[in-house]
């Protein structure tokens, strides 16, 4: 069997000799309870970069003395990438959403042997779900893997807009000490109205987690709580997002992107928001419109954007984003955190072991099986694909 692994490139200056953090503090259950990953062996310690090349998601010893082989490579944009030439005889891609292979109808097409697709982390909607669905190919991801990692970034992102870091990290960095300019757009978020679209496992935690700031707390999702949750946080359920953008002074995007929420935060929706709002996106960068971001951040309709999701990825070197006023943005991070390497690598680990010792993989792990939306794909995602534009990638240049 041909494994292709597409990772992010190893760090400018090589590998780490050292970590900050010599152990990983140990967690045993998510907490709806679901274990975490649990593969008959690991060849890592918890704690070194894994999701890039050289890290290799610690699979290499394990595939190779199994006979199997294993392609990694970071090359995966533009006409003639490595990725595209060894995908051809490739039986399972992995690819991560920091730095996705969009895997696009062509690409399958091209790539007869492809029976899986994993996501080393959340959010299979760099592969054309539709296609997959066709061609039988089996899309799977490491369900509640980072999602805990993306919701503490969420709340490092709702503090630093709102109380304005960037700038003021700016203003010291430069040697200033000017702290008029520094607070002049510098808030509290106590007392805010703070809203989540979707209350799944990063939502939910993202409200949990901003509680003790003394926030009001609300949500959109298609699935209402169970009351004993909205009763616990002070919830407010909003029918339609509209209703809660309305009033909300912070709204933080946690669905996933299918053709449904595809461009939901349009010119159209941010109209309808509060004036002087902000919003924190690290759900999917297709979620927003890129142009009606940038405008509105232009004209003060919102205050802040924050996130660490573009479309594509790697972003353009000419994204509007990474030069309008006022964003708070990240490459894509929140959820590759080393402490989330560990448990990414070891999921995509357990669903090769299951799949090559033709064991069932986790429900909760199935986005598409056997032609099918299944397991959370089935109750997550649409039919449809939203890779479309994926080729813009290939204009980052390093
Ligand atoms: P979950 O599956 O736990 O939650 C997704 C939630 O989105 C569910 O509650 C689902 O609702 C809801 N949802 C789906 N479609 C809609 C819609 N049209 N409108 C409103 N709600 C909707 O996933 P996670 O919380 O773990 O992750 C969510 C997303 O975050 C991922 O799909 C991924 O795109 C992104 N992510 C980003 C990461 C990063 O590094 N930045 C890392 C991990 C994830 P219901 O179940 O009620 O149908």
């Amino acid at each position: 069997m041909k494994v292709l692994c597409v990772l992010y490139d190893d760090p400018k200056n090589g590998m780490p000799k050292s970590y900050p953090l010599a152990n990983l503090p140990k967690i045993e259950v998510y907490p709806d309870g679901m274990t975490l990953p649990s593969p008959k062996g690991r060849d890592f310690s918890p704690g070194e970069l894994l999701g890039c090349v050289s890290g290799e998601l610690g699979l290499r010893k394990f595939l190779e003395d199994a006979g199997h082989t294993l392609v990694v490579t970071s090359d995966k944009d533009g006409t003639g990438c490595q990725a595209d030439k060894e995908i051809v005889d490739a039986d399972v891609v992995i690819s991560q959403p920091f730095f996705p292979y969009y895997l696009t109808k062509e690409r399958m097409q091209s790539a007869p042997n492809l029976k899986m697709a994993i996501t080393a982390g959340i959010g299979s909607d760099h592969v054309d779900l539709a296609a997959a669905i066709e061609r039988k190919i089996d899309v799977v991801e490491v369900t509640y893997c980072n999602s805990r990692s993306v919701a503490e970034h969420i709340v490092m992102m709702i503090l630093s807009l709102v109380r304005d870091y960037h700038n003021q990290h700016q203003i010291v960095n430069s040697g200033g000490w000017n702290i008029a300019d520094a607070v002049s757009r510098s808030y509290d978020v106590e007392g805010m109205h703070v809203g989540t679209v979707a209350a799944g496992r990063i939502g939910i935690d993202a409200l949990r987690k901003m509680k003790p700031f003394d926030v009001h707390l609300h949500y959109f999702d298609r699935h209402r709580l169970p009351a004993a949750v909205e009763e616990e946080l002070n919830l407010t359920f909003h029918e339609t997002v509209e209703s809660m953008i309305k009033i909300c002074d912070v709204v933080t995007i946690n669905c996933p992107l299918h053709p449904e929420t595809e461009d939901l935060f349009n010119h159209e929706m941010i109209g309808k928001m509060k004036t002087g709002a902000y919003i924190i996106n690290t759900a999917r960068g297709k979620i927003c419109n890129r142009e009606a971001i940038a405008d509105a951040l232009k004209t003060g309709k919102l205050a802040g954007y924050a996130g660490d999701v573009w479309f594509p990825q790697p972003a353009p070197n000419d994204h509007v984003w990474r030069t309008m006023p006022n964003h708070g943005m990240t490459p894509h991070t929140s959820g590759t955190s080393l402490s989330a390497q560990a448990r990414y690598a070891d999921g995509v680990r357990e669903i090769l072991e299951c799949f090559l010792e033709d064991r069932a993989i986790r429900d909760e792990y199935l986005i598409v099986k056997d032609g099918a939306l299944a397991g959370m794909g089935a109750h997550s995602y649409s039919e449809g694909s939203a890779t479309s534009g994926s080729e813009e990638a290939a204009n980052y240049k390093k």
